[in-house]
């Protein structure tokens, strides 16, 4: 079948809710895919920054494969294997000191939310807590992480979500400071902001709430699912700002392309927060996912993949803030490590779609940010081709 002809069945069988682009994605090698027509594409999207290793790494594939032939599944009624070398590795990388793993980002924050009610529940004797959240931000679709993401369009729909809720300016430490009573139970915001258009936090914000948590023994939870594992040139990109959440979510890269996401958090919130029959997930950590998050956190740890982003990534930035300075209608760049974006007057969505004429794949944040999330093993040249590639794009719209 053409690409044309998938397409249409596609469309013909699968829910909607998706304007994809126009492209069949067959295999992958290295930061480069290839279409079912065999056409190559230079990868500055890694799936939604997901595939951090980029695509066929041999290593990660076999440990797969090896893992496929003995256990795939076993419910979180026994232990496995997999999932104890996972667990191990991503309490060493985040400095947290519980995870519970989900199949998701939206499920991680789930978990999150539930964590902080029943923490705070643990605290004052009774339910009936509130939640602070970012305007702009994301953290999911499902009904509670929708509620708390900071975008009434994603929203509006599906009122009533999940009460008290407010919401606070991101980077605005005094439009936080506002919100709080004694009904607060948890602040929560990405480190970096994805979706929204790539805003990273500043160090004044982090540390003013990480300040105002502690003095309100509010729980501070940091959404790492995109900027997280490496991105930014450290593991966890609050890793930078020396302040430490109580709770951490992870998911997108943590698996490299298999579902696993997770929440983390500190002894002490462990402690008053989840018990037993409280919260739960069939497929959760599960053998396969378990195998992938062991060794995907093996290679970044063992081959420093945070370092090379921490080299590679000035690199980027100077290339892109060379397109700053050269088109009009680029009027900025933001950023951290390999999650950068550019903000564009002309259509970001119409650019996107003519990089992939050009053989390249980027996506967009927000409504005027063009996003970069490349894998994170690209090298120099990589830079220099996608550059090359998208200034053809500029040039012709
Ligand atoms: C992608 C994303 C999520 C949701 O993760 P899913 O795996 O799509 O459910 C949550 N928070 C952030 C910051 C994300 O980028």
């Amino acid at each position: 079948m053409n690409q044309e002809s998938y397409i249409e069945k596609a469309e013909e069988n699968i829910l909607h809710t998706y304007n994809r682009f126009h492209l069949v994605l067959d295999h992958g090698e290295g930061v480069y895919l290839y279409d079912t027509d065999g056409k190559e594409y230079l990868d500055f999207a890694a799936g939604i920054a997901v595939q951090a290793l980029g695509y066929h790494n041999k290593e990660y594939n076999e440990a797969l494969k090896a893992q496929v032939d003995k256990l795939l599944h076993t419910s979180n009624l026994y232990y496995n294997v997999p999932i104890v070398h996972a667990a191990e590795r991503l309490k060493a990388a985040s400095g947290m000191d519980r995870v519970f793993f989900t199949n998701s980002g939206t499920e991680a924050i789930e978990g999150a939310i539930k964590t902080a009610k029943k923490y705070a529940f643990t605290r004052d004797g009774h339910a009936g807590h509130e939640i602070i959240a970012m305007n702009h931000s994301f953290h999911g679709r499902s009904l509670g992480a929708l509620s708390v993401t900071g975008n009434k369009h994603y929203q509006e729909p599906f009122e009533p979500l999940m009460p008290g809720v407010k919401f606070a300016e991101f980077n605005n430490l005094d439009s936080v400071k506002a919100l709080i009573n004694e009904k607060t139970c948890a602040i929560i915001f990405e480190t970096v902001q994805g979706e929204g258009g790539i805003y990273p936090a500043t160090v004044e914000f982090i540390e003013g709430l990480r300040k105002l948590c502690d003095e309100n023994d509010i729980l501070l939870i940091l959404d790492e699912i995109q900027c997280g594992m490496g991105r930014t040139g450290e593991m966890f990109a609050w890793q930078h700002y020396g302040v430490k959440p109580d709770v951490m979510t992870s998911a997108k890269a943590l698996g490299c392309g298999v579902p696993v996401g997770a929440f983390l958090m500190t002894e002490k919130v462990a402690e008053k927060s989840l018990k037993p029959g409280d919260h739960g997930t069939t497929y959760g950590g599960n053998p396969l996912v378990g195998a992938a998050a062991d060794k995907v956190l093996e290679i970044m740890e063992r081959d420093d993949i945070p370092g090379h982003v921490r080299e590679i990534a000035p690199y980027l930035e100077q290339k892109l803030d060379e397109l700053v300075e050269k088109y009009d209608f680029i009027t900025a760049r933001r950023g951290m490590g390999l999650i950068q974006g550019l903000v564009s007057e002309k259509s970001v969505g119409q650019i996107a779609a003519k990089a992939i004429e050009e053989g390249l794949l980027v996506i967009t944040a927000g409504s005027d940010v063009l996003r970069f999330v490349p894998p994170l093993i690209i090298e120099k040249k990589h830079v220099d081709e996608m550059i090359q590639k998208l200034e053809h794009v500029l040039q012709s719209i």
